[in-house]
């Protein structure tokens, strides 16, 4: 028989590529979204139940219809920017929500839950990649609420029975081949599509945040992966789950760092455009580098990445050639 799916968050940009992911291996996932962040029209894959996870009492009626056999978690507040202007909304949806969905979770008797968090967890990096070992000190409210969701599902898999997949993602980027699903963020601060916009024109050009930090061309270097590699991790992480494994904090990244000027120069060969870039300032709170090290979800998920940087700039360009989003 067909599994069911609550995809919290499913209207959004990673909740939405795993959508067509878990339909694509035989699930059915139901959305579950406030469209705050989340578009109506990513909800291509299953149906869309509308409701915010600060509302307990909704959640539980949508777990009580669908009594799905596992949750993928996606809903959060995610700039980091906005984190440090605005801490209480980060608290209140990204704790108080994701506690709610917890107990929810719990209440209505699902025991299996795969939860987005970020390598924003670890804080300054004291390796050259990260592994899941490695210590966790945020720096940022947002890391911080993404870090105590990972503590208080350690102690509902302790005390309370939920087995969970925490995911660490490092840089997610990239859209669907076809285009109908892509990155569209309310103001956008991500580097992908801002020097994508750039160079179609879209915007004035694209400012490189920092040009002295000490790597090997003075810009920060990130492990982009394309949203499909994530899309992928999240069912397999599913099915983990559902054969009965056991609550573990799992990295996804491609294990390649990339400097903003390799990203700007991939860009610029991608497309043939050129475009204007600006050597500005760094920007408050951005570590130098942040590359995975993914060997524990090889071990446990069976998962590679399968794209590089060149099919993230390719997806990511059709896809915004398809849609010209007001910014
Ligand atoms: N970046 C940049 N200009 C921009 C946006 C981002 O130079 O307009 C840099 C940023 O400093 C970081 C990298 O690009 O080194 C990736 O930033 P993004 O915001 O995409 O992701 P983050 O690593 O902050 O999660």
């Amino acid at each position: 028989m067909q599994k069911t799916v609550l995809v919290v968050g499913g209207a959004g940009y990673i909740g939405s590529h795993t959508c067509m992911m878990l339909a694509k291996r035989g699930y059915i996932p139901v959305v579950f979204d406030n469209l705050y962040n989340g578009h109506e029209e990513f909800v291509r894959w299953g149906i869309l139940e509308r409701g915010d996870i600060r509302d307990r009492a909704r959640i539980a009626e949508v777990i009580a219809t669908h009594k799905p056999d596992a949750i993928l978690h996606f809903a959060a507040l995610i700039e980091v920017g906005e984190s440090v202007k605005n801490p209480l909304a980060f608290y209140e949806n990204n704790v108080i929500g994701s506690l709610n969905l917890l107990q929810s979770a719990i209440d209505g008797g699902v025991k299996h839950i795969v939860f987005s968090s970020t390598c924003a967890t670890y804080g300054l990096p004291e390796t050259e990649t990260l592994d899941e070992t490695h210590g966790q000190k945020p720096i940022n409210p947002y890391g911080r609420t993404k870090w105590i969701v990972e503590q208080a599902i350690r102690d509902y898999s302790d005390l309370l029975g939920l087995s969970a997949v925490i995911l660490r993602y490092f840089n997610a980027a990239g859209a669907d081949f076809e285009g109908r699903i892509g990155e569209w963020h309310k103001p956008e601060t991500h580097a992908v599509p801002l020097a994508i916009e750039a160079a179609m024109g879209r915007r004035q050009g694209f400012k490189i945040f920092g040009t002295d930090y000490p790597t090997r061309d003075g810009t920060c270097v990130r492990d982009y992966i394309h949203v499909l590699d994530l899309a992928d991790a999240h069912v397999r992480a599913v099915d983990y789950l559902l054969a009965g494994g056991k609550t573990e904090a799992i990295n996804l990244g491609t294990g390649v760092g990339t400097t903003v000027r390799e990203l700007l120069d991939t860009i610029r060969a991608v497309s043939g455009r050129d475009f204007t870039v600006e050597e500005a300032p760094r920007r408050e709170g951005d570590s130098t580098l942040l590359v995975a090290d993914n060997k524990k979800a090889a071990a446990l998920l069976g998962w590679a990445p399968r794209y590089g940087i060149e099919d993230i700039v390719r997806s990511a360009w059709n896809w915004h050639s398809k849609h010209n989003a007001p910014h």
